[in-house]
């Protein structure tokens, strides 16, 4: 005769459902978190060997700060304003990628003008890059095969 029927379960299952309890509903780690955290690692790695007392102080503040904000949002319940910022920083690391891909694009452009020279063709509004100084040339239309003379 026994009093209850009881099944035993391992340690870290129970650690896993308490861990599993205390997450759930919170908005947990994200990029923008891991990116707090690790800037406030650097900002911890280089106050160490700041030697002047004020600034590595600031410095120090500064790092426990942005761990302080990552906690705040790793453990917050309030998940759709944590997952707006996140997709906020996300975009704007997009933007940023985006021009200084823009920038390089363009800087190639700008090199590749002093031995090539854009066209646009008159049929079909192609661009065609040709070599400079052939003087007159025939272009043929990558597209429409459309030919037209030019002078470079
Ligand atoms: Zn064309």
């Amino acid at each position: 005769m026994v009093n209850a029927d009881l099944t035993c379960m391992p340690f870290d299952t129970i650690f896993t459902d308490m861990a599993n309890g205390f997450f759930s509903g919170r908005n947990g780690s994200d990029q923008l978190s891991v990116f707090l955290t690790a800037v406030a690692l650097v900002l911890a790695a280089a106050a160490s060997v700041i030697s002047e007392e004020a600034a590595r102080a600031a410095v120090t503040a500064v790092a426990a700060a942005l761990v302080a904000v990552a906690a705040f949002r790793m453990l917050s319940m309030n998940t759709a304003k944590r997952r707006a910022e996140n997709e906020k920083f996300l975009s704007f690391l997009r933007s940023f990628s985006s021009t200084t891909e823009e920038k390089a694009r363009k800087k190639a452009r700008k090199e590749d003008l002093k031995t090539h020279a854009y066209f646009r063709c008159p049929e079909c509004g192609t661009e065609c890059r040709v070599p400079r100084g052939k003087g007159k040339i025939r272009i043929t239309c990558p597209r429409c095969s459309h030919q037209f003379i030019k002078r470079t």
